[in-house]
């Protein structure tokens, strides 16, 4: 049986030389982060539960990769640059085979991203991940989501809907053939951080958030912040490719409700088109216009008439009454 500090030493220690950000990493009371000058250091957590964030059994290896992806996710919609994380651990048991692949998939997406772990806590315990992400981003240049304005454009990065689609299988709701589900499924468990693409936005956009609880839901929490609404073209959103070939009505209540896409929502002024387009371009992430801001407070989904759609957010909340 492995004791703690042996599982931390096997798994989570890679030890490394200090570099210009890592001055200390894991082993003693602390990390030592040395900050670049000018730079503001974004922080973000998020934990993954099992049993409420994934299914009991789920391969840990997606688990390792999900777990700092969605940290990822949240730096990339403040413009910052992943700089190092934590990683705390609850586990019911030291079971080798789990830690070898959970180790695997968060590391291959730490070492894609080119960020380290610096430290962590390990307990026995219901299987729960946390991590802790840190990222720098220039003072003046951050994505936050209280600088959206009145007639900003409103945008949003690679495709919608194909991670609750593959959830509704996995659920037993829905059926897929083999390939489709395939292509929903990696969307599920292999999010892709939008970190090249968030940075490639600073000072081109205004406001960001990253859609982790569905594009309704979310983007309602910027809205709220810069005191606006919007409109959106139901006709310009853009569905994943599981899901662009389901039933239409399907299609647009995943893309708004949907959850789990990690894609970034943005707004940026009209005159700032092409230089979205570019930074996308440059970041090889796909970007689409879906709206507008408005004055007001509120989402109107339009119809390629003009018609206002029925809907209404029930973005995913944890206390809340259907839970
Ligand atoms: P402390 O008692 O000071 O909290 P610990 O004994 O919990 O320290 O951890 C020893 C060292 O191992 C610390 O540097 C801590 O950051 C690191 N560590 C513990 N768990 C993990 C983990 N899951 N991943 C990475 N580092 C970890
Ligand atoms: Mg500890």
């Amino acid at each position: 049986m492995l004791s703690e500090f042996e599982l931390i030493a096997r798994y989570f220690d890679r030890p490394q030389a200090p570099d210009n950000v890592v001055r200390l990493g894991v082993g003693d009371d602390c990390a030592l982060l040395a900050m670049p000058p000018g730079q503001m250091m974004a922080v973000s957590t998020d934990m993954l539960v099992e049993g409420r964030h994934f299914f009991a059994g789920t391969d840990p290896d997606k688990l390792g990769h999900k777990a700092l992806a969605v940290n990822l996710s949240d730096l990339a919609a403040m413009g910052a640059k992943p700089m190092a994380f934590t990683l705390a651990l609850a586990l019911p048991s030291a079971d080798e085979s789990w830690l070898a692949g959970f180790a695997q998939g968060l590391f291959a997406l730490a070492d894609t991203e080119g960020i380290r772990l610096i430290g962590g806590d390990t307990t026995r315990g219901p299987l729960n991940l946390c991590i802790t992400a840190m990222g720098s981003v220039p003072e003046n240049l951050s994505l936050r989501r209280d600088a959206a304005k009145n007639g900003d454009d409103l945008w949003v990065s690679g495709t919608l809907g194909d991670a609750r689609l593959a959830l509704e299988v996995l659920q037993g709701k829905s059926v897929l053939p083999d390939d489709v589900l395939a292509l929903a499924e990696a969307r599920l468990h292999r999010p892709t951080p939008r970190c090249a693409l968030g940075m490639a936005l600073r000072g081109i956009a205004r406001a960001a958030i990253d859609v982790s609880d569905g594009l309704l839901g979310d983007l309602g929490h910027l809205l709220a912040r810069s005191h606006l609404g919007a409109d959106i073209h139901a006709a310009s959103l853009p569905a994943g490719p599981a899901l662009a070939q389901q039933p239409a009505q399907m299609q647009i209540d995943y893309m708004l409700n949907g959850g789990d896409d990690y894609e970034l929502c943005f707004t940026a002024p009209l005159e700032k088109r092409d230089a979205v387009l570019s930074a996308a371009a440059s970041a090889n992430t796909l970007v689409t216009r879906i709206g507008n801001l408005k004055p007001g407070a509120g989402i109107r989904i339009l119809d390629a008439t003009g018609m206002t759609l029925p809907f209404t957010s029930n973005s995913f909340d944890h206390f809340g009454k259907d839970m």
